[in-house]
Parts: C-alpha cells; structure tokens; sequence
C-alpha cells in the first residue's frame, strides 16, 4: 500500500546540490521562501564560510540542518591514503558540529582493481576508527548504500542489507544508515531490509529523485520526482511504516537542471513533491 500524497513542506528538504548553480546563503533564502522545511548542505557550498556563521544563518531562515553531505572515501591501496580518509572524515565531522548537522553522509569509496572484500574491510576499519572522534562531537555517521553500477570506484556497499550489516556489526548509536532511492529502488529486499533498518533504529536519512530511462549520465543525469521508473510513494510508505518520520531529501544531481533557471526547478520540485513523493 501506498502512503497518502504530502499535504506540506515541512518534510520536505533539498541538497545544497540540488540546486548548485546557487551559493548556500542563496539557496536557503530561496528554500526558505518556499516554505521548505529543511536543508542539506554539501561540504563544497561552504568552501570559504565561517561554517558556524553559516549555521546560524540557516536557523535563522527557519530552516533545519538535516545533513553534511558527505564523508567517505575510506579505502585505498596505501596506507598514507587511507589515513588522509580518515583525517579528512574527522574534518567532515567538525564541519558538521560546526554548521549544527546531526549527521555526516558517508559515500564508503572503492578502489578500481582493489578487490571489493578489502574494500569493504577497509570501510569497516574506517567507520570505526572515525566513530570515537563523531561521538565525541554528538554527530552521526550515515552510510549510504549506493548503486552496484558505482561499485568499481565510489562505493563497495552497494544493497540496504550490506549497510545494515555493516551497521549492525558496529553496533554504535553514532552509526546509521541513509536510503536514497535511486540508489535501491531496483532491489528485491528493499521492503525487507527498509523495516530492518528502521525497527533497529538504524534509519537516519532518506533521499529521493527519480530514475530515468533512458539515463544518459551515470552520476548527473538523475531525474526529478515523476520523471521516472521508481515508485517513489510506495518506498516512503515502507520508510514511515518503519518508523522514519525524518525529512524527504531531494537530491539530485542533473546537467541538465545545472543548466536551467533554478527558480523554475525549484518550483518544480516543490510541484513534483505534492504530486510524486
Ligand atoms: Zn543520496
């Protein structure tokens, strides 16, 4: 069964990269106009700001922090490699204390030729070598499985049920997980592993967009709400029932929108939120 259509903005979030074309100051401004309820901010929009300042600003503007996008990255073929990961996660860390973001989004990395089982361990030595240094800041870490087609170079957690295994197995209220839905939409266990991960209390973020057919760009040709194949309702009818009551994050990378008047994307997601999610 599907949830019942949204009636209001106050879940509804988008991601500073959403909209890149905008500086933070003025996509909040604009988000805030709209009535949306929430952003989240990636680590580039605050390149040059005095993070806390910026903080500030969004609460200021009414809107929630919902995330820092992203953390990551963790295997590598050296060791030096791996510890300037795990320097630059810490960074992610404070930045996301700083700017008042209960948690950071981990994209976990993988290493072209590196088989994925080291890949995978390296990860897991990351995530938890990190973990002391989030909990001591009170900032969440959230991995994000990601599509098996970015497993060569992006990320080596590629399902819901390799995350929650992941997160189970570190055992740690600092851990989590975030569902994006052009990332799972394809599998199988999508329902299964949404209520495991919601009933363990490990559901900390759900991202939204659309899968295109065709998709002519792996990384930035995702589609808004509607435009595509994913059963966007239904997924968000599995999250709630899992208990999730977090915000709707739309996030979507898109040349094509890149391109345009943002203004009018904004408007378009604000209509396909209404009508799609
Ligand atoms: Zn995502």
């Amino acid at each position: 069964m599907s949830a019942a259509a949204l009636t209001d903005l106050s879940r509804l979030c988008v991601h500073t990269i959403t909209t890149k074309p905008w500086p933070v100051e003025e996509a909040a401004r604009r988000f805030s106009a709209a009535g949306i309820g929430g952003i989240t901010v990636w680590r580039d929009a605050l390149a040059g700001r005095d993070i806390r300042a910026t903080g500030r600003l969004l609460r200021e503007l009414n809107l929630r922090v919902v995330s820092l996008c992203r953390g990551g990255f963790f295997p590598h073929a050296e060791a030096a490699g791996r510890q300037l990961a795990l320097d630059d996660n810490r960074r992610a860390v404070d930045e996301a204390a700083a700017l008042g973001a209960p948690h950071v989004v981990l994209v976990c990395g993988a290493v072209p030729g590196q088989p994925l089982a080291e890949s995978r361990k390296q990860i897991r030595d990351g995530i938890a070598a990190v973990l002391p240094h989030a909990e001591a800041a009170g900032v969440k870490l959230a991995i994000e499985p990601l599509h098996p087609m970015y497993a060569d170079s992006r990320s080596a957690v590629n399902t819901l049920a390799q995350a929650n295994d992941l997160a189970e197995d570190l055992a740690s209220p600092w851990v989590g997980v975030a569902v994006d839905v052009y990332h799972l939409w394809w599998d199988p266990s999508l329902e299964t592993e949404i209520d495991r991960c919601g009933r363990n209390g490990n559901l900390l973020a759900f991202h939204i967009c659309d899968w295109k057919t065709p998709t002519t760009d792996l990384l930035n040709d995702r589609g808004l709400m509607g435009e595509g194949c994913i059963a966007l309702r239904q997924i968000r009818g599995w999250v709630e029932q899992a208990g999730f009551a977090g915000f709707h994050e739309v996030e979507i990378f898109s040349n094509r929108y890149w391109a345009g008047d943002q203004a009018a994307f904004l408007e378009k997601i604000v209509g396909a939120y209404y009508q799609h999610s």
